[in-house]
């Protein structure tokens, strides 16, 4: 494994362990050469995967962009980057479950809007205005209603109201 620091291929692992339900190894790797210290994850791939772009354009898929977009929509929002990852992981896992290897990143937004829906309302609102392109309030409105109805046990959060549309 090459350093991402020094780019020296002279790296050892230092730890390696199981973490979430065991479906992932994590290794402590520590270079050699310049003694940086960094993680890398090993995982069990089913299937190759290749996103079809809106464009029609063809990429592989990687998880490491999911994670982040993710990351992006939670950001500053109270849920434990654990649980993050088991969410993206749960994404992948159906994704390569599934019959085919071509996925369109709109089933790919989709999943994400649900696995967000799940950890934290505000970030769903968040990714949903972003990833469907709200131009109109009442697009936005109807969303919040959807989450009204769904989570009617919750109080809405103020922060929601700080990621409505500009032009709001
Ligand atoms: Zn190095």
């Amino acid at each position: 494994m090459r350093c991402p620091s020094c780019g020296s291929l002279d790296t050892q692992v230092k730890d390696s362990r199981p973490t979430e339900d065991s479906s992932v190894i994590r290794r402590r790797r520590v270079c050699l050469a310049c003694n940086f210290r960094f993680t890398t994850f090993e995982r069990v791939q089913l299937r190759e995967l290749t996103v079809i772009k809106r464009n029609g354009r063809r990429v592989p898929f990687d998880r490491d962009k999911l994670l982040r977009s993710v990351q992006i929509a939670l950001r500053k929002r109270p849920v434990e980057p654990e649980r993050i990852d088991q969410a993206v992981s749960k994404i992948v896992r159906e994704l390569e479950s599934q019959g085919e290897s071509d996925v369109s990143s709109g089933t790919i937004g989709e999943m994400v809007m649900e696995a967000l829906r799940t950890l934290d309302d505000v970030a769903y609102v968040r990714f949903a205005s972003v990833y469907r392109n709200f131009r109109e309030a009442k697009d936005f409105e109807a969303l919040l209603g959807e989450l009204a109805a769904t989570d009617n046990d919750d109080e809405l959060p103020s922060g929601k109201k700080a990621a409505a549309p500009a032009e709001d």
